[in-house]
């Protein structure tokens, strides 16, 4: 489980989250959804480890992530631009994070067989990312991220380069991907389509507070207000 109590965070004289308090169950899928500038990106940084908190706490299965060490805190981010160095094929691109973890070659190899195969990449393996479409490239990034068999899945707006076929298609896979896996999965996004169709549970951040937490269906039948009705498209 991951638990994050009374989490606030600022830049400077900008205070951007407010006394955040959420708790994910393992395996759930989580969506945060909200506005442009409400503070998702920046919540799933600070839960990837890659920005500090000002005040609160983040707790991963009953420990401090602070106590954690890189190769105990299992969380793998998958980003909106890719991220896939430029330089290296697909093979490097998924084997580098494992290689800085001194994994055995024979380790590596499997694991990007595996992946390769479930996201069916395997015919671009030794091409480089600019001779790959949007789509392929975003399927590689994924791929970075399974074969570190994280714990935890974080992805900020992963479809959002995508074109709309693409997006329902990847949709699907990332869909797919969870039943198959059940990894806990944490998805940022702003398009409440994929909030509805993907989401156990959706997270409605805005400016920087949690709005309302529930699942699809009780926060379409029972909004807590209209902002939350507004933003799902709920009748109101
Ligand atoms: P979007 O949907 O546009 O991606 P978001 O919900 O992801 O928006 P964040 O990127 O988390 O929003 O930003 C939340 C607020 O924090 C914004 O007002 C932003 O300007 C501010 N912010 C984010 N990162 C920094 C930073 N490094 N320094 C200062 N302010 C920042
Ligand atoms: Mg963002």
């Amino acid at each position: 489980e991951l638990k994050l109590s009374s989490l606030n965070k600022a830049f400077g004289a900008v205070h951007v989250l407010h006394d955040i308090d959420l708790s994910v169950k393992d395996g759930e899928f989580v969506v945060f959804v909200g506005p442009s500038g409400c503070g998702k990106s920046t919540l799933l940084r600070i839960i990837a480890g890659l920005e500090d908190v000002t005040s609160g706490r983040i707790e991963i299965g009953g420990r401090d992530v602070g106590q954690l060490s890189p190769a105990e805190r299992k969380i793998a981010m998958v980003f909106q631009s890719y991220a896939l160095y430029p330089h290296m094929s697909v093979r490097k691109n998924l084997a580098f994070g494992l290689e800085n973890l001194k994994f055995k070659r024979s380790e590596i190899d499997a694991r990007i067989a595996e992946a390769a195969r479930m996201l069916a990449i395997e015919p671009y393996l030794d091409r480089k990312p600019r001779q790959l479409s949007g789509g392929q490239r975003q399927r590689v990034a994924i791929g970075r991220a399974i074969v570190r068999e994280p714990d935890i899945f974080l992805f900020d707006e992963p479809l959002s380069n995508l074109d709309a076929a693409l997006r329902v298609q990847t949709r699907a896979e990332i869909t797919r991907l969870h039943q198959q896996i059940k990894t806990t999965m944490i998805y940022v996004t702003h398009d409440q389509v994929e909030a509805m169709t993907m989401a156990d549970k959706i997270v409605i951040l805005r400016a920087g507070r949690v709005e309302q937490v529930g699942s699809p269906l009780e926060l379409f039948d029972y909004p807590r207000n209209l902002f939350v009705a507004g933003f799902l498209g709920s009748p109101r």
